[in-house]
Order: C-alpha cells, then structure tokens, then sequence
C-alpha cells in the first residue's frame, strides 16, 4: 500500500484554495486504500504559528492522517545523501549566474522558452576558481533530456520542459524541485495530488525522480516505478477571474467563523464545487470519482451573507 499526502507551505493560513486541494488528495488517498501523509513544506517562506493553524484547519474540516507530521526543515539527512550521489556521479554542476544574466543570455537555437541558458555548464576549473570569490554558487542537474513526459489522472499525457535545473540553491539550502521528490520518494509516496499550477514542474520533478533511483539513492514508490502517480487539480479563482489568494476577503476559516460561517457548511461547498455531495466527508467518498472532476478553476464569489439573526 502506498500513499498519498497534502504538503503545505506554512507561509499563512490555508485559504479555500488550499482546502480544497487537501480534501481532494485525502479523497484520492483513501478512495485508493492509500496511507495520508501531511508534510509541511518549511524549506522557506515558513512564518511563526502557521503550521499549527494549518493542521488545526485541516483537522477541522474532517482531515485525518497517518503518522506524525514531516517537516522539510528535519530531513536535512535524506536531502544530503540525494545531493552527494548526484555529485558523485558527475550530474551537478556550479552555476553562478544572476536572474539577470539567464534573462539577458542569449538561448541556444532549440532551447525552450524559459530553459536555463547552459552559461555555466562547461566553465573551466580556473573560471569556477574566479567565479566563486564573486558569489556562492547554486549547484544545476546536468541533464540529457530537454522534455519529459508524464501521466496526471485529470491532463493525460502533459509533456514539458526539463532544463538544467537548481537542485541546491546558493544559500546552500535544497530547492523545492529536489526535496519534493526526495521527500515523496523516502516517504514512500506513490501519489502527489496538488494544485494544477505545478503542473509545469512536473516533468522536471518525473525526471529527477528517476535519475535518483537509477542511481539507487531513493527507493522506487510503492508502486515499483520511481513516478508517483499524479493528480494536478484546478485551483480557485477570485471573482476577478485571478486565483484565490488571502487578501481576497473571507477564504480562511477563521474570518469564515468569524463571518459565521461554520466549518461544515464551508466543507460542503468545497465539495459541492468538486460535484460531490456536501455533509459528511464519508459520504463523499463513497462516491468519489476522479474521472467526474471538473478540470476548468472554479470561481470563488463568496459566501451568501448568513440570514436569520434579528438586527
Ligand atoms: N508546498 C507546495 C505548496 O504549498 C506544494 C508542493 C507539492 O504539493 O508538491 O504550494
């Protein structure tokens, strides 16, 4: 038996966006007999008190899990063993550029859009000598692949850009790209559900993943390949048709009760907008269906104002 998980950035309070993907990687976890795992995402952007409020709400909204919860920030050990296998087998190299130098360098002629230029894939020992006494450098993957293609439950086949990637930034801390995978791999995550706008980092994340077991330094997910199954899912909109975010209002459970709004009724019309039935989560797992999701965002105008209450 595998597992499935939900990994939020403790950089604030969950917002009905948030929510949502974490319902919807629980139901995909337990429709699937899976373990759910939480793991808080610390690497950066971790704000003091967040986490607790995250895990509060998503126990409130009728969350469960296995195990103790996993913060990035203790697992330096893993994210170590996976950066010096890499290096040892020749796959990493020092690139000292600045945002501005990879905007302004010139693309090779079938590079994709966005592709990391390659500037520093082939300096020379007395370059990476002078260079180093200007900047720490950040450590890239050498790859030989320029694209990827994976499989999403709700996309299909989504093929996209593998490019000389950061995998250790130059403040020496891991890059998302590499704990992600590092993380799920150790963890024993064979399913990543998450919003669909990391959708793009997949084929990066597909790629890496597999390097690493090649190299033998993280076991293959349960289920025997080293890709998870993944699942993106469409994220939530604000009335302005941009998504959701904090500043939009009410889209926390705390200004939600405070507007008097309770927990069950904001759990229904999260599920109500998956085409699930609100009331109890048990009830909307009997019946869930990924092939019945909608794939388009859904858009967030608010709670009707609550009725009742004599002015
Ligand atoms: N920590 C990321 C976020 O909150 C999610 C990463 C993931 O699910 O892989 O956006």
């Amino acid at each position: 038996m595998g597992a499935g998980r939900y990994a939020p950035s403790p950089s604030g309070e969950l917002h009905l966006g948030n929510l949502r993907t974490a319902l919807l990687a629980w139901l995909f976890a337990r429709s699937t007999q899976r373990d759910f795992l939480v793991r808080v995402e610390d690497l950066d952007r971790a704000r003091a008190g967040a986490e607790a409020v995250q895990l509060a709400d998503l126990r409130a909204i009728g969350l469960d899990w296995e195990g103790p919860v996993v913060r990035q920030t203790e697992r330096a050990e893993g994210f170590r063993a996976a950066i010096a296998a890499l290096q040892e087998a020749g796959l990493l190299y020092e690139c000292f550029c600045t945002r501005r130098d990879i905007a302004e360098a010139p693309s090779a002629p079938h590079a994709a859009p966005g592709a990391y230029p390659g500037t520093c894939r082939n300096l020379t020992g007395s370059e990476r000598t002078r260079r180093r006494a200007e900047r720490p450098a950040a450590l890239r993957l050498r790859t030989d692949v320029d694209r990827f293609t994976i499989t999403d439950v709700l996309h299909g086949n989504y093929t996209g850009v593998v490019d000389d990637f950061v995998v250790v930034r130059n403040d020496g801390v891991p890059a998302y790209n590499l704990a992600v995978v590092v993380d799920d791999a150790l963890q024993g995550i064979d399913q990543v559900v998450r919003g669909d706008d990391l959708l793009p980092s997949t084929p990066r994340q597909a790629h890496l993943a597999t390097v690493l077991a090649g190299l033998g330094t993280v076991p293959a997910a349960g289920s025997g390949s080293a890709i998870p199954q993944y699942a993106h899912v469409p994220l939530v909109l604000n009335a302005d048709g941009k998504r959701l975010a904090k500043r939009d209002g009410s889209v926390t459970l705390a200004q939600l009760r405070h507007d008097g709004v309770g927990v069950e009724q904001v759990r229904s019309v999260l599920l109500e907008s998956v085409g699930l039935p609100g009331g109890p989560l048990a009830r909307a797992l009997e019946v869930f269906d990924p092939a019945r999701l909608p794939r388009e965002p859904w858009v967030f105008t608010g709670f009707p104002a609550p009725t009742g209450g004599m002015q």
